[in-house]
């Protein structure tokens, strides 16, 4: 069976950058679940995986444009330590979000000077080319519900 819209996908992958570190890899868990299609993945990523099918190991370089996308200076603002009411220590690496004019946001501390928090909102993978070793697992069809949830229910993926 091919991997095309809405199959549920199986596989097991290893991403690293270009100076062969290693930013995520399935090895020492269970395989990721996603299903094709429906922007889970990230666009380099899921065109490469279209048409392939259970079994198939392949490498595939993503460039930041079809991945976590370019570095936009904009996303790095200045803020109050204020605004964070309610957190005890602000630490460089903090997580948060962010409602912002585009939504929901994820922003990263990357400095606290005072009462001044620079905050980050690009992707930490933001400019990074990503290259992926992937094998697929397994490609099946996905029931009508999982369709209908817009995710993968059982191993690997929702428990509901
Ligand atoms: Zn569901």
């Amino acid at each position: 069976m091919q991997i095309s819209k809405h199959k549920v996908v199986t596989l097991d992958y290893t991403l690293t950058n270009d100076g062969g570190e290693v930013l995520d890899t399935s090895k020492g868990q269970e395989p990721l679940a996603y299903m094709h299609g429906t922007g889970f993945m990230i666009p380099g990523l899921e065109k490469a995986l279209e048409g392939k099918t259970s079994g198939n190991s392949f490498s595939v370089t993503v460039e930041p444009r079809d991945g976590y996308g370019e570095r936009d200076d904009d996303l790095v603002k200045v803020v109050e330590q204020a605004m964070f009411g309610g957190v005890e220590k602000l630490e460089v690496g903090m997580q948060f979000q962010a409602e912002t004019d585009d939504g929901i946001e994820m922003v990263t501390i990357t400095a606290v000077e005072g009462d001044k928090v620079t905050v980050d909102g690009n992707h930490p993978l933001a400019d990074v080319t990503l290259n992926f070793g992937v094998q697929v697992v397994g490609v099946r069809e996905a029931s009508q519900e999982e369709i209908e949830h817009g995710h993968v229910h059982g191993a690997g993926g929702h428990q509901h």
